[in-house]
């Protein structure tokens, strides 16, 4: 089995406009710009081994303000740029109770059986509670990254920064290069 490092997108891998409690999300290519900060980190989860995935909620999508074209375009800068192999979406809206929308952990689940992952083995790297509240449910380790939006939840590790919570990863798991039974 495989294991992976989940990323919340907002925040972590692209910037967000301003550090009010309440953050607009970015909607077109043109108002997403990435982190440059996150580039030397994912690099080096990436040669260490793990499988790199982003989730986000996108309720814009069901909402109708958000372009499924727009979002591709953006994603797929995403993982150009910083190796991802996966941007997983919610597209759901609240009402929608869905079992994906975070704070549930549906797409940690659904990655789990795509890239056959050992999930107790996972990092979940975010800014947010919701993240954090996921990867506790689906049994991987969370790093929140010290921010207005931790909450009080249960998380594992709290970090400085992007860069502190890979190299958290990295001394609790060295070595993860995947064998060749896998
Ligand atoms: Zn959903």
């Amino acid at each position: 089995m495989r294991v992976a490092v989940f990323f919340e997108r907002d925040g972590v891998l692209n910037l967000m406009p301003s550090s009010q409690r309440q953050q607009p999300t970015p909607l077109t290519l043109a108002e997403f710009h990435l982190n440059p900060a996150a580039e030397e980190p994912l690099r080096e989860l990436k040669a260490a081994g793990y499988v790199l995935l982003a989730t986000t909620n996108q309720p814009g999508l069901s909402r109708g303000y958000q372009s499924r074209r727009e979002l591709d375009l953006m994603h797929r800068n995403l993982c150009g740029r910083f190796g991802l192999d996966e941007v997983l979406v919610c597209p759901h809206d609240e009402m929608d109770e869905c079992p994906c929308r975070k704070p549930k952990a549906g797409l940690l689940i659904e990655a789990a059986f795509k890239w056959h992952l050992d999930l107790d083995r996972c990092f979940v790297i975010s800014d947010k509670w919701q993240d954090a509240h996921a990867a506790h449910v689906a049994g991987c380790t969370s790093l929140l990254i010290k921010s207005p939006w931790n909450g009080s939840g249960h998380r594992d590790f709290v970090v400085p920064d992007l860069a502190g919570a890979a190299r958290k990863a990295l001394n609790l798991h060295p070595q993860m290069l995947c064998p060749a039974s896998c």
